[in-house]
Parts: structure tokens; C-alpha cells; sequence
């Protein structure tokens, strides 16, 4: 059983934290919000970050964004890690620091993994998240059975960052068939016809997608999705326009043709402008049937 420390102890760390309890982990966390921390049943909680980085085998970070990730590497985890220690970024961040931080980290002799999710937060509670690692494969064999605790399936995409960018480009794509169902069934009623016929031909013909036969955003035709609950998240409108902004600065940094992508940003842009970052991402479909 390997010692753990882990850092971000929020709606995802939550569940995950919990789980490598359950495996029989020694985990160790840290919140800033002592509260947050202290409800992992099972786990030690440290008095700080430099606590929870320090002495253990592997350090697991879940945290909101890249600029956060850097500096809890740069202040705490790097300067305080014992020898050995594996890192374990779960984070969703940019490419770019992704891979700069993997390479301070190589440079100070630790190994560093880039391992995004994919599986919200039912996922997280449930330990069938998707894993999307980048990084050596000597870190990636020691990282999988940990990371097999919290998820069904775990991928080595290459190395450094590439977790990251499969990440946001599996994302690009999903908000794109998100925002496409939407204005499928969107257009049907406005002319008029019936969305269950939509939905009964198109989850078996050529519009076939997740975003339509899993997620669908039109309530009342499909399974039961966020669309059948008022379209609380689920995944939240602000996590996919986050998502949504490292695809774009991905993108523009090789030079990527992503029109559609770009629509897809704006379109959640203005859902946050609306104050509706909170919102599921598939509730969309609001703006596009007229409805609130
Ligand atoms: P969250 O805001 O609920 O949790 C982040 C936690 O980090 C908070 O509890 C916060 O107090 C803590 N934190 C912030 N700065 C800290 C610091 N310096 N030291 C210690 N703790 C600190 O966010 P979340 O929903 O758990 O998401 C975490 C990450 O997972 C994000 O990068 C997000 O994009 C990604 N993600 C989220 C989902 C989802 O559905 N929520 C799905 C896939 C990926």
C-alpha cells in the first residue's frame, strides 16, 4: 500500500481521496478550506500543503486551474517532496504548463504525470473516472494501479502534457455535439415537430452521438440526464468554457484550424456572461428553444 498525500480536496478530490482510502492507502490531505479536509473518513489531515507533500510516496493534486497547480508545485510540493516521490497532476490545465512544470519537476529528480479526468463527479464518487496520462512510461507503470483505484479506465496518451491535450481536445468535440443536438432539437420545435421523433431516429441514424443518447439536453425524450433536472451540473457551463479557452489557446498556439471549436467558446462565453456558469453544459439548449 503506497502513503499518499493529496492536494484539493473539492468536489472531485472528494470522492477520489475517499476511494484510496477505501483501497487501504495511507492518504493524507490538504484543503485550504480545513472543512473540505477534514470530511475524508479514514484519511490524516495535514496542517498544510507542505505536510501533505512531505514523506510520501506519491503526492495526487486536484486542483481548480494551471496558475494554482504552478505555484503549489513551485512553493510546496517540489521544495518539500522526500526522494522518489511520484507527482500525480490531476488537474485540468494548459498544455504548457503541464509540460513545464514536468520538467521542473524532472529537473529537481522527481517523475511527473499529467493525469486529467474525464467522469465528472458521479464518476469521482464512484471510481470510474477516465484517466488521460502524460509522462514517462516507468511513471505511468508505477501511477496505474493508483489511478485504477478511482477510475475504469486509464490511458497513456505520450508524454508530458499529452494527457492535457487529449483532455481538451475530447472536450472541444463534446461541446460542439452538445451545441449541435441542441440546435437540432431546437429547430424540430420550432417547426413543429415532435422531439421524441427526433430522438428515436437520430440515436439510431447518422446525428448519432453521446451528447444525444447519453446526455441528451431536451427533456423528456431519452434517459434521465441533467436536462430532467432543471439542468443542475452534471458538468458545469464554466468548466467546459474553461476547457473550451486551453483548447483555444492550444490551438492558436500550432496553429490549428478550430472554427467551430471558437463558436463553441463563444457560445459558453456568453452563457457565463449570462451568470449561468453554474448551469449543466447541455443546458445550452435554454438559449436555442427561447426557454428559461
Ligand atoms: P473545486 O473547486 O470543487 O475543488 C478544488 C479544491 O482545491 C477546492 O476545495 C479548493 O479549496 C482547493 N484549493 C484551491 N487552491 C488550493 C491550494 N493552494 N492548496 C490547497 N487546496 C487548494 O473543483 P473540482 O470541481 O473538484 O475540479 C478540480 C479540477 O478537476 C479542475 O481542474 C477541474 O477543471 C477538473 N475537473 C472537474 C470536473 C467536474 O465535473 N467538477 C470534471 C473533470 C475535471
Amino acid at each position: 500500500m503506497a502513503t499518499i498525500g493529496f492536494i484539493g480536496i473539492g468536489n472531485m478530490g472528494t470522492g477520489m481521496a475517499r476511494n484510496l482510502v477505501g483501497a487501504g492507502h495511507e492518504v493524507t490531505v490538504f484543503d485550504l478550506d480545513a472543512e473540505k479536509a477534514s470530511g475524508i473518513e479514514g484519511a490524516m489531515v495535514a496542517a498544510s500543503g507542505e505536510a501533505a507533500a512531505a514523506g510520501r510516496d506519491i503526492i495526487i493534486t486536484m486542483l481548480p486551474a494551471g496558475p494554482i497547480v504552478a505555484k503549489v508545485y513551485r512553493d510546496t510540493i517540489i521544495p518539500n517532496a522526500a526522494p522518489d516521490t511520484l507527482f500525480i497532476d490531476c488537474s485540468t490545465i494548459d498544455v504548457e504548463t503541464a509540460r513545464i512544470l514536468a520538467e521542473e519537476a524532472h529537473g529537481a529528480g522527481f517523475r511527473m504525470l499529467d493525469a486529467p479526468v474525464s467522469g465528472g463527479v458521479a464518476g469521482a464518487d464512484a471510481g470510474t473516472l477516465a484517466f488521460m496520462v502524460g509522462g514517462s512510461a516507468e511513471g505511468f507503470a508505477q501511477a496505474e494501479p493508483i489511478l485504477g483505484v478511482m477510475g475504469a479506465k486509464v490511458v497513456h496518451c505520450g508524454e508530458a502534457g499529452a494527457g492535457q491535450g487529449i483532455k481538451i481536445c475530447n472536450n472541444m468535440m463534446l461541446a460542439i455535439q452538445m451545441i449541435s443536438v441542441a440546435e437540432g432539437f431546437a429547430l424540430a420545435e420550432k417547426l413543429g415537430l415532435s422531439p421524441r421523433s427526433l430522438f428515436d431516429v437520430s440515436s439510431a441514424a447518422s446525428g448519432q452521438c453521446w451528447s444525444l443518447t447519453t446526455y441528451c439536453p431536451m427533456p423528456g425524450v431519452g434517459p434521465q440526464t441533467s436536462a430532467d433536472k432543471d439542468y443542475q451540473p452534471g458538468f458545469a457551463a464554466g468548466l467546459m468554457h474553461k476547457d473550451l479557452g486551453l483548447a483555444m489557446e492550444a490551438a492558436s498556439g500550432v496553429g490549428a484550424d478550430v472554427a467551430f471549436g471558437r463558436a463553441a467558446y463563444d457560445v459558453y462565453e456568453r452563457m457565463v456572461e449570462a451568470g449561468d456558469a453554474g448551469v449543466d453544459f447541455s443546458g445550452v439548449i435554454r438559449g436555442k428553444r427561447g426557454v428559461s
